[in-house]
């Protein structure tokens, strides 16, 4: 067999895999059990010396590899917010990994760069977000709330802290609620803020930020010599989906000529559905924002969606062009490199034309409002259970709840309770 012919015969066997794969899924369990150590013990020390056929590397994928996979995509899965791929998502991946491109400029894959420009504004228009904002494909939204949170840095110091570091801007400040997303916190480090610069503050009794609170800090911090830099407001937090209240924020923000990122990482997607933008009142007022497609759009990870209001701030903070990335198109294209941290970047654009053409915009409502609705139901059906509890509103899909038996319980106990019903395998 011909290389060619080898890779034709178990290209097909693996896409007869996966089909059988997505369709048995739920008959595996969920979480892998296997113990720590268990899959590195059973790969041998040394690498091969010579080649080995593809029939026997795909036996070790199944009895190795398979049994130490948490499997992600079942729909039993209720670990994390899901990380949902689809057949189309991952039918352009294929394509994607077989074309192997780098689509850091225009030239090394103009296709790519102008898919990029146009699905992005796609999005923004399908998400009712102001047309004057831009879009940029990231990896994940960690990767884009630094990029916010280095670009933020950037405008405040007139681009001076790129060229001579931290030493004049060491009393910073970035506010987020107690409820934010260990992200921000990275960012803070890494963009050399420091960690002790980054002020949380206290949420209501939905887990949404005060906005009083964090007038009351700004205000301090001016007084006692701090610079506040940036604020993060979430649109859907982690913990239970809390909205920041998005109009306030934005006024405070404003008074101070803050930057005003939103992280929607999750609850972004929920944009698409014409019902959910009264909750975005104020949303026009932020410089950036973030919501990942990989999480609850269909497209395989990752894809993370990063829109600014000013995209040129954006590109004078990471854009550095040596010789050998000199080319002559640079003042009439996008250069997608010069639009975050990475040089080099996958093909991300075209799982998410390929999933937004599969679906439609109705069909991705569509699925959307169907799992907002079976929260509904489920909230429902807890609520009417008199030894349940919902501990949070059910703003979109994730339910937060516990176990309450009438047998009044401490605290303590509750707590204990509900973390032994938590299955372990
Ligand atoms: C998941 C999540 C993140 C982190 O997303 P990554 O793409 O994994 O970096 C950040 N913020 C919120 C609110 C999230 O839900």
């Amino acid at each position: 067999m011909t290389q060619t012919e080898e890779f034709r015969k178990y290209a097909h066997e693996f896409v007869d895999w996966i089909a059988d794969y997505y369709s048995d899924i739920e008959k595996y369990p969920v979480k892998a059990q296997v113990k720590p150590r268990e899959i590195f013990n059973k790969i041998p020390v040394l690498p091969p010396e010579t080649g080995e056929n593809m029939a026997d590397i795909f036996k070790d994928f199944e009895n190795i590899i398979l049994p130490g996979i948490t499997h992600w995509q079942s729909p039993n899965f209720f670990a994390y917010f899901p990380a949902n791929a689809s057949y189309p998502s991952l039918l352009a991946e294929m394509l994607t990994s077989a074309l192997g491109a780098q689509c850091m400029k225009w030239e090394t894959s103009p296709a790519a760069a102008e898919l990029e420009a146009r699905v992005t504004s796609w999005l923004r228009d399908m998400m009712g977000l102001p047309s004057v904002w831009t879009g940029v494909i990231q990896d994940t939204a960690s990767t884009s709330t630094l990029a916010a949170i280095l670009t933020a840095r950037e405008k405040y110091s007139d681009y001076l802290i790129n060229l001579n570091g931290m030493k004049d801007y060491s009393d910073l400040r970035v506010y987020c609620s107690v409820e934010t997303h260990s992200s921000i916190e990275k960012a803070v480090k890494i963009a050399g803020i420091g960690n002790s610069n980054l002020v949380k503050i206290g949420t209501d009794g939905n887990f949404a930020m005060i906005p009083s609170e964090l007038r009351r800090r700004i205000e301090e911090d001016i007084k006692n010599g701090y610079k506040p830099l940036c604020v993060v407001a979430a649109f859907g937090t982690t913990g239970s989906t809390a909205v920041d209240p998005l109009k306030e924020i934005s006024v405070i923000c404003r008074k101070f000529g803050i930057w005003l990122h939103i992280d929607a990482a999750y609850a972004g997607s929920a944009l698409l559905l014409p019902e959910f933008r009264s909750l975005t009142d104020g949303l026009e007022q932020a410089d950036s924002f973030v919501f990942n497609p990989h999480k609850w759009l269909f497209t395989n990870f990752d894809c993370s969606v990063y829109f600014v209001k000013d995209p040129a701030a954006l590109v004078k903070t990471f854009e550095i062009i040596p010789e050998y990335l000199k080319t002559l198109s640079d003042n009439k294209v996008n250069n997608y490199c010069d639009w975050g941290i990475p040089l080099g970047r996958r093909f991300r654009a075209l799982k998410l034309w390929f999933v937004i053409r599969s679906f439609g915009v109705k069909g991705l409502q569509e699925k959307l409002r169907n799992h907002i609705s079976i929260a509904k139901t489920i909230e429902q059906i807890i609520t009417n259970e008199k030894s349940f509890e919902i501990l949070a509103p059910v703003n979109f899909n994730v339910i937060c709840f516990r176990y309450k038996p009438d047998n009044l319980l401490s605290e303590e106990a509750l707590n204990c309770l509900n973390e032994n019903l938590l299955p372990n395998t």
